[in-house]
């Protein structure tokens, strides 16, 4: 993985689409660990503050973390860097 693609220095897939971290295949049990405040409304997926998810924390493009990551959804867990879906965010954000 080139040094660029670090995640914990971009962030971009967590802020790009308040359409993209929706649960999926979790189970229940897994669904139930994630803190109310962060889920959508709807429950479908992660709550979103325009297109950024709220466990995001720190800077895109600088310093992001994700505040529940053991517990991430599905979605999240797939996304890999250098992938499309990456790519695209990547881009969306300017971070090359
Ligand atoms: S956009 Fe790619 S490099 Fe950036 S956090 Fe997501 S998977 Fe990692
Ligand atoms: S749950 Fe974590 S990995 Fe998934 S979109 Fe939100 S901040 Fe990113």
């Amino acid at each position: 993985m080139p040094e660029s693609f670090d995640c914990q220095s971009c962030g971009a897939c967590c802020s790009t689409s308040a359409d993209w971290p929706r649960f999926s295949t979790e189970p229940d049990e897994a669904l139930d660990l994630i803190p109310e405040a962060l889920v959508s409304l709807d429950l479908s997926g992660m709550r979103c503050e325009n297109d950024r998810c709220l466990a995001l924390a720190g800077t895109v493009g600088q310093g992001t973390a994700c505040t529940i990551y053991a517990i991430r959804p599905v979605v999240c867990r797939e996304c890999q860097p250098g992938d499309p879906e990456c790519l695209i965010a990547r881009d969306l954000h300017g971070i090359v």
